[in-house]
């Protein structure tokens, strides 16, 4: 009965599709889907495959905070649009989806994890933007089981400028200390493992500094899941 008054659209580009939270298939086509090889560490993808426990250079050199980061996708001009769009556009209907998909890249994170939850936004921009879409994407990969979903694990402590323009070193510099566990969490994270949820990740700064202050209060092991990823770290523009 609804499906015939609303037919079920494309998430991205508002195609008809056979059912909802589906794309079609013009835009599956453009998604570049992050597969093996990639770095065991930050999961970015390798030229060549060097086994399963391979690291890129940036690991090997500058090993990250966290211990390892998944995503579902390359980020490049389709996905930065489709990320956009979820985080600004006030359309929520592609969340299933790209939870799903982010359920499917981070299966050996959720793995055994105890606690998913989101990068926080400062809470000037969550009244700005209405919503945390990570917050969003957190939550619905908690719905299909595994680790329990805490949206205000951690807070930020002080709202940092746009990294769009910004270098890695510039990166750094502005989100540190900017991140903090939230007080009532407090000494229940001994010996968790905890799963963090971002829309991208892009020089690892940010996820860095999260999983910096979950350490901190005892956190046993940090990973990080993101729809999309940068494939060249410096390359990165948001
Ligand atoms: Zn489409
Ligand atoms: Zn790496």
């Amino acid at each position: 009965m609804l499906d015939a008054v609303f037919p079920p659209q494309c998430p991205v580009c508002a195609a008809i599709v056979q059912e909802h939270a589906q794309l079609c298939p013009t835009c599956w086509n453009q998604v570049r889907f992050i597969g093996a090889p990639y770095c065991a560490c930050c999961g970015v993808p390798l030229e060549f495959d060097a086994g399963g426990d391979a690291l890129c250079l940036q690991c090997l050199t500058d090993r990250p905070a966290f211990d390892r980061a998944r995503a579902v996708m390359l980020y490049d001009d389709f996905s930065r649009g489709l990320v956009l769009k979820f985080k600004h556009g006030d359309r929520l209907d592609p969340a299933p989806v790209f939870a799903r998909w982010m359920a499917r890249a981070g299966r050996e994170l959720l793995d055994g994890a105890d606690i998913i939850a989101p990068v926080p936004l400062h809470w000037t921009r969550l009244l700005s933007r209405r919503y945390n879409q990570s917050a969003i994407l957190a939550r619905h990969i908690a719905k299909a089981g595994g680790p329990s979903f805490v949206p205000d694990l951690l807070t930020r402590t002080r709202r940092t400028p746009s990294q769009g323009a910004m270098n890695r070193k510039e990166r750094a510099s502005n989100v540190r200390g900017a991140f903090a566990l939230t007080a009532r969490y407090e000494g229940t994270l001994k010996g968790r493992r905890i799963v963090l949820v971002d829309d991208v990740l892009t020089t690892g700064a940010t996820a860095g500094h999260c999983a910096r202050a979950l350490r901190k209060a005892g956190a046993d092991h940090v990973d990080v899941l993101t729809l999309a990823r940068v494939a060249l770290p410096d390359q990165a523009s948001i």
